[in-house]
């Protein structure tokens, strides 16, 4: 599946629900699904939400996952194989895979406005992993990792504008932030209860058993 690169909004409008794909506007009056919480396009209009089927359920939820994530289908399904592989839940297993993603810390750090963003700044190398630069942002993070800023990203003024906004954002439990250092510690492993955002992953795990 190619890498979509139309307005992210529309894809929040086609799930039904905010995906949180443009920072501080997903928590403004301006998100669109606040204002309109219809799907895009002609068959959008009017005709409301229709009766979607099983299939149809299962395949939303997983779009709305890797929506959510920005993960592309090839990479998605890579991630269940190897979930379905480990003991216990495959869906649960799934999802606290995906949420160790190096791009997902950095937007759980605080260090940017969206996981869009995030990947950016992971591939632009302005990270660190345990001392190492890392620019992969599907590199599963570990419980002990600890992420820093490249010293010398710190004079970058766009950077220099998320240092300062960091401050006002929360950190997850699994996470422990010393904000002063922009040095994260993965203290455990995230686990289901940690991912806040309503997916019903066992839609998901029906989708790909089938
Ligand atoms: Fe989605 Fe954010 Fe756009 Fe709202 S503002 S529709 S949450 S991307």
């Amino acid at each position: 599946m190619a890498k979509y690169t139309g307005p992210a909004c529309r894809l929040c409008r086609r799930e039904g629900t905010k995906l949180f794909l443009k920072g501080d506007r997903c928590f403004s009056d301006k998100c669109s699904v606040s204002r309109r919480a219809q799907a895009p396009g002609q068959h959008g209009v009017g005709t409301g939400r229709k009766r979607v089927k099983e299939y149809g359920l299962q395949l939303r939820e997983k779009q709305k996952a890797k929506r959510y994530y920005g993960i592309l289908e090839k990479q998605f399904k890579n991630y269940f194989v190897k979930a379905d592989k480990k003991e216990g839940q495959t869906g649960e297993n799934l999802l606290t895979m995906i949420e160790r993603r190096l791009d997902n810390v950095v937007y759980r750090m605080g260090m940017a406005d969206s996981r869009r963003e995030a990947r950016q700044l992971v591939r632009h190398g302005h990270f660190r992993v345990n001392g190492r630069k890392v620019d992969i942002p599907s590199y599963i993070t570990k419980k002990g990792d600890v992420i820093t800023l490249r010293e010398q990203s710190r004079k970058s003024p766009k950077i220099k504008m998320l240092v300062e906004n960091i401050s006002a954002r929360s950190v997850p439990a699994w996470i422990s932030m010393d904000k002063e250092n922009i040095q994260a510690t993965i203290t455990a492993l995230p686990v289901r209860t940690d991912i806040d955002f309503p997916i019903e992953e066992h839609l998901i795990v029906e989708l790909y058993s089938k």
